[in-house]
Parts: C-alpha cells; sequence; structure tokens
C-alpha cells in the first residue's frame, strides 16, 4: 500500500489525540513511523534470514540506540544463531550438508544497577512471501505482518523509551526482538539457552505478539497468568482502560513467552486477538488500532510499575490447557474467534477449499452444534470435533444473524 500517504493522514489524525498519564510523549506518531517501515514492502515480509529480515534488525538497532539502551547481543545489539533446515522432508532431522539459516535477535538493556532484570519481548521476523506458514492461497506475495508483529515491536521500542524516563529503578530491563518466531520459537528457544544475563536473575517476561487490532468490545487476551501468584490482582487492577480481559493461566503458548516459561520464568503475553487477515499479505498498518495500542502500552506500563520491587516474583507452574485439549484428525478449516465469550464457537474467518468453505460457512457465524453434540464454547467445540474421522460429515446447527441454520460439512 502507499505507506507514505496513510502516514500522512494518520500524523495529522494523532496531533488531537488525547494524551496519556505516563511519562513520554503521546506513542502514536511514533509507532505509526515504526510499524510504517517495518510493514513497508521494501522489507519483504522480514522472513528470518532474509535481507528484508537484516532491514528490520538493523533498524529495531537504531532505534534501540536512539533511546540510549546499551547493546546487551553477542556481537553488539545482535544475537546470531543458526539453524539447519531439513531439504528432505520426510528425514526427522536435518542432516549434514542441508542448507542453514543465520538469524538474529536484537537484544538492548537498560541497566538500573538492579538486581534483577524484567525481559520485554516482541519477535519482528513474519513469513516473507509466504512460502511456509501462509494461510493465502494466491501468487506469492509480501505478508507486511503488520500487527504480526510489527505492532508487538513498536510497543516494545515505545516502553523503552518511557522506561528509560521513568523513575522505576528495582529492576533492570532486557528488550529483545526475536527472530525466526514463525519456523517455531527459534530466537527465543537460542536466547534462552544461550542467555546474555542469567536466566536466574530475569524476574518475569512480557511478550507482545499481535497487539495491534484491539476490536470494538475491547478485548484483550492476557496468557501466561497463573505464571506467578503476584499478576492476577495486579492486572485486574490496573486496568483503567476499560479493556476487555480475557485471561489464561497457561505459561504455554504458540509465541517467544513460551521458551521463558519453560526455564521457570513467570510470563505475561499480550494478544489482541485473531482476524481474517492473519497470515496473509493483507495484515497491513491500515487495518490497525493506534488508539488500542496506546492504551493497551499505558496499561503495560502500569503493570510493571506495579510490579516493580526489589524481590523477584515467585513462579509457579501451571497445567499446561493444551496438553488436556482433545487430539483431532480432521479440520473444519476455520479460524475460530478465541475471544468470543457468548455461546457457541463464533467463526472469525474461513480458509478457502476446506469443509467448512464447501459448506458455505460464514465469518460470523456461529456454531452452536454438532450433530447432537451441544457446542457451548472453544473446548467443547475441539471435545466434538475430535469426536470425527476423515470421512465423516456432521450436521452443523450455526447461528447467522438472527437465523439458526442447519449446514451439512463432509470431513475429507
Ligand atoms: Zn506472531
Amino acid at each position: 500500500m502507499k505507506v507514505f500517504h496513510f502516514l500522512l493522514a494518520l500524523l495529522l489524525f494523532v496531533s488531537c489525540s488525547r494524551s496519556l498519564d505516563i511519562p513520554g510523549e503521546d506513542p502514536v506518531q511514533q509507532m505509526t513511523i515504526d510499524i510504517g517501515l517495518l510493514a513497508s514492502d521494501e522489507m519483504e515480509g522480514r522472513e528470518v534470514g532474509t535481507e528484508g529480515e537484516n532491514m528490520a534488525a538493523a533498524y529495531l538497532v537504531e532505534r534501540f540506540k536512539d533511546i540510549g539502551l546499551k547493546p546487551m547481543g553477542t556481537n553488539g545489539f545482535y544475537q546470531e544463531f543458526r539453524r539447519k533446515v531439513k531439504s528432505n522432508p520426510h528425514a526427522a532431522v536435518a542432516e549434514t550438508g542441508d542448507p542453514e539459516i543465520v538469524g538474529k535477535n536484537v537484544v538492548a538493556y537498560l541497566d538500573n544497577k538492579a538486581e534483577n532484570t524484567v525481559v520485554i519481548g516482541a519477535h519482528f521476523d513474519h513469513l516473507g512471501y509466504g512460502k511456509e506458514g501462509s494461510l493465502y492461497t494466491g501468487v506469492p506475495a509480501i505478508h507486511n505482518g503488520a500487527d504480526d508483529n510489527a505492532s508487538g515491536v513498536s510497543m516494545m521500542v515505545y516502553l523503552a523509551s518511557v522506561l528509560k524516563k521513568s523513575k522505576l529503578k528495582h529492576n533492570n530491563f532486557l528488550f529483545i526482538g526475536f527472530s525466526g518466531e514463525e519456523k517455531g520459537l527459534w530466537g527465543s528457544n537460542y536466547f534462552v539457552n544461550n542467555p546474555t544475563i542469567p536466566v536466574s536473575k530475569m524476574n518475569y517476561m512480557i511478550n507482545m505478539d499481535m497487539v495491534g487490532r484491539l476490536n470494538a468490545d475491547r478485548q484483550l487476551a492476557l496468557s501466561g497468568t497463573g505464571t506467578s501468584p503476584s499478576f492476577k490482582t495486579v492486572l485486574e487492577e490496573e486496568n483503567k482502560y476499560k479493556l476487555k480481559l480475557k485471561l489464561s493461566e497457561s505459561g504455554i503458548g504458540p509465541s517467544d513467552h513460551t521458551s521463558f516459561y519453560l526455564q521457570d520464568i513467570p510470563v505475561l503475553a499480550f494478544f489482541t486477538g485473531q482476524h481474517e487477515d492473519y497470515h496473509k499479505p493483507s495484515d497491513d498498518i491500515q487495518l490497525l488500532n493506534f488508539s488500542g495500542m496506546r492504551d493497551i502500552s499505558a496499561y503495560v506500563y502500569k503493570i510493571i510499575a506495579r510490579l516493580d520491587r526489589a524481590v523477584k516474583l515467585s513462579f509457579t507452574k501451571t497445567k499446561d490447557e493444551s496438553t488436556d485439549a482433545p487430539k483431532f484428525t480432521v479440520s473444519l478449516g476455520v479460524i475460530p474467534d478465541y475471544l468470543y465469550d457468548g455461546k457457541g464457537m463464533r467463526i472469525d474467518g474461513v480458509r478457502e477449499g476446506k469443509p467448512a468453505f464447501k459448506a458455505d460457512l460464514q465469518k460470523g457465524d456461529i456454531v452452536l452444534k454438532m450433530n447432537d453434540m451441544e457446542v457451548t464454547d472453544m473446548m467443547s467445540y475441539m471435545k466434538a470435533l475430535a469426536a470425527f474421522k476423515q470421512g465423516d460429515s456432521a450436521k452443523l446447527l450455526i447461528k447467522r444473524g438472527d437465523q439458526e441454520i442447519i449446514k451439512e460439512v463432509k470431513f475429507e
């Protein structure tokens, strides 16, 4: 898209927006610039190991330098890592002679001479031209990843600038732009195994991955809330931004906080939810909710401020909800709306060519029943789905608008 014109329009708009009750400038203008650049076609979707990703990493280094942070990688701000990729898809592991991808995390430090360090992270890599991991079926196209995850990166940089100016001194702060997240948490996994500060000194970790699409209901998903007993009250009491919090206790989830949780570090992961542009070239800047990002940033800052004590938070292991989840052999081919909290499973997107698509299910449909199995929420939906196998058909009771209709899907 024409990023420049959009930036111009937005700059005019933000000049009349309200100010924050935290130190520093209103973040919207700078976030617009950061995301405008990271999610521009010049960065070609920031796939790990590509020139586009190098550009994004270099940009992040510049931003951290501007703010006055210290390098804390292994080569200045950079921490390089290598991953062999299987050239034979049937091989169990990569073999000698297989190609190698070089990724780099960007690591910056705010040294307050404190005992412990709070880690704040966001991945900056994305899907490039969508060869792998894309949900888009057209010709190869740049996946700009404005929400996933230029949004989280811009928020991390903003928090860095605010924390640098703040009076919070009981912790140091480590900011990490992770690479290779989309391939399976490569960068965060490498970092926790090769940390540039001792893991034992990490107080807790905040992860921001897809935080740019706060919806009209202001739903914000927060995971890891059970990883420290200190979290829950603070999260509720500091919510002065009318955010509708959807808390989940587990420290395991599909993003970089998982790597830290597995090292027994309390984690909090922020997420504004799935959408139909997820992992598609249409995840662009004009669809982001900038005032939402401002409110979420302020909220994260308030949480950090409340937790700013000299003593480390205690860690608690959570029940890993995903290991309790039923196993599936079939899929409907929809993107569920994980933030929907009414009765049933609300569909947020339908994948082309899949069973739901063929049965004419649509975004916004709410699945209430699969055959005679009642669907009341995500968990009962997953249980119902787990009951089917390839070749089965199912009659779905769907709520579409005010109507209830039946659609028959065939799992293949
Ligand atoms: Zn992501």
